[in-house]
């Protein structure tokens, strides 16, 4: 297969920075990634954002089948081009964030897909939270992400770099960062750093929470204004929780609130999202 660049030259295709277009250049990266991701010949992968198809031809050869999603007209008729003939590989034009994942699901729907992206940027947050909406249908995602982004997912409790993602990542996966990726092993070169995460789909998620979506409210919520107490996030959050009531919930939960959000651990907010949820504090 061609470089992306002379792939890029051969088709007539300007990146556009929109879309997030930097394609990957670096043949051990992109070994890398597919090592990462383990893929193997009973496997289906999604790939997000296959570009013009240089991870998705390594991954073709290795998995059972492969579905490329490309949301650019003009690079699905590159893909088409050049990995059109590769049986195992369909293309998808479209948006990520609508796909389908349950449909894509091997085994008669009961197996679990692997997703593999070098990931548009500016969707990170947007797409790791629809994985996470999907993660019966997946068991391990490898991510291309900013390199921030990707520590910011990974980030334990007690740093400046955990929030709102950090815990629901935490959750419902595993999460490992992996190699940082430097701007050079990209066409055009991104402006930041990049770094790989790999996230392993929990069997249960970490702890028991009963409303997910009271649970992310609730997050949201205490990490509101990041340099204010828990007691102040609580009070103004507007969550089913009455001002007055706050001080006695996290006693009884034995939690500070003179603490900020980023102190406190996965187990913490559930237990604070399921509280809240089981009434009489609104
Ligand atoms: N994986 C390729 C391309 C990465 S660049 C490579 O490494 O070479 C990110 C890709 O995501 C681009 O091809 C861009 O067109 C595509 N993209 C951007 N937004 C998307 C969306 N919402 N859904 C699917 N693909 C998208």
């Amino acid at each position: 297969m061609l470089s992306p660049l002379n792939l890029l030259r051969k088709h007539g295709v300007r990146p556009l920075k929109r879309l997030g277009q930097n394609f990957l250049c670096d043949p051990n990266i992109l070994e890398k990634i597919v090592r990462i991701a383990g893929v193997c010949d009973t496997d289906t992968v999604v790939e997000i954002g296959s570009g013009i198809g240089v991870l998705t031809a390594l991954l073709a050869g290795c998995a059972r089948r492969v579905i490329a999603i490309e949301i650019d007209r003009r690079l699905v008729e590159v893909l088409k081009a050049e990995l059109g003939g590769v049986p195992n590989v369909e293309i998808v034009r479209g948006d990520v964030l609508a796909f389908d994942f349950a449909a894509a699901r091997p085994e008669g729907g009961l197996g679990r897909v692997r997703v593999v992206g070098n990931v548009p940027y500016n969707l990170s947050g947007p797409i790791v939270l629809k994985l996470l909406d999907a993660r019966e249908s997946i068991d391990r995602a490898v991510l291309m992400l900013q390199r921030e982004v990707a520590e910011r997912l990974a980030a334990v409790p007690g740093t400046k770099s955990y929030g709102p993602l950090s815990v629901y990542v935490a959750l419902y996966t595993e999460a490992r960062l992996e190699a940082r990726v430097p701007a050079s092993c990209f066409v055009p070169r991104p402006e930041v750093e990049s770094r790989l995460i790999r996230l392993d789909v929990r069997r249960e998620p970490l702890c028991a929470v009963d409303d997910p979506s009271l649970f992310r409210d609730v997050v949201r919520g205490c990490f509101a204004k990041r340099r204010k107490t828990l007691l102040n996030n609580l009070r103004q959050s507007g969550l089913p929780l009455r001002p007055e009531a706050v001080p006695t919930v996290l006693e009884e939960l034995g939690i500070d609130g003179k603490r900020r959000a980023e102190t406190l651990s996965v187990r913490e907010f559930a237990s604070l999202s399921n509280r809240i949820g089981r009434g009489q504090t609104s």
